[in-house]
């Protein structure tokens, strides 16, 4: 069977994942950089069983360390943060990131798939802001400047191709990609 996928429907679709989102707030909100600081969300400090809900980058690489890894296998490290969750904030500033996609795109070309990850459909927004890559690289820095978190952004001309760029390809690089 062959698809020819000049027919289907073409837009300008950005998918922006926030990265560790529940860890990168808790990093903010602790004053630490979410990209240098070894911090997790645990359930329940006072538990060693606790389920790790979100751990930073950093925790990630250095000590392996993942949403679903227990309180007992972090180990005793002086450069290791743990926090309870804040879940009314994280909430709270994943609505305010919502605002700031508004200010490119009209509402209803907001889809807001989960706290940290929304599709946004900016075909009326190019003439305005610039092409695909300049609108998704100028969220990225409001995010950055305003927020201080970080996100990976992915392109494509469908949802479906947006989310594969990015998981694909943007979160390696750490940026937005163009795939139109
Ligand atoms: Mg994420």
């Amino acid at each position: 069977m062959t698809v020819d996928y000049s027919v289907l429907p073409h837009h300008k679709i950005l998918c922006i994942d926030m990265k560790s989102f529940y860890a990168s707030c808790s990093a903010v909100m602790e004053g630490l950089d979410p990209l240098e600081c070894h911090l997790a969300v645990v359930g329940d400090k006072s538990r060693q069983g606790s389920i790790v809900l979100a751990a930073s980058p950093r925790m990630k690489k250095d000590f392996g360390i993942k949403t679903g890894s227990r309180m007992f296998e972090i180990p005793n490290d002086p450069r290791i943060r743990l926090v309870e969750p804040k879940m009314a904030t994280y909430v709270r500033i994943s609505t305010e990131l919502t605002r700031l996609f508004h200010r490119y795109v009209p509402k209803d070309a907001i889809h807001t798939y989960s706290v940290d990850e929304s599709f946004i459909k900016i075909d009326g927004a190019t003439s305005l802001w610039g092409d695909a890559t300049t609108i998704a690289r100028k969220i990225k820095d409001d995010m950055e400047r305003e927020f201080q978190l970080p996100c990976a952004i992915g392109i494509g001309p469908n949802m479906l191709l947006s989310k594969l760029c990015l998981d694909l390809e943007a979160k390696k690089k750490g940026g937005c990609r163009v795939d139109i």
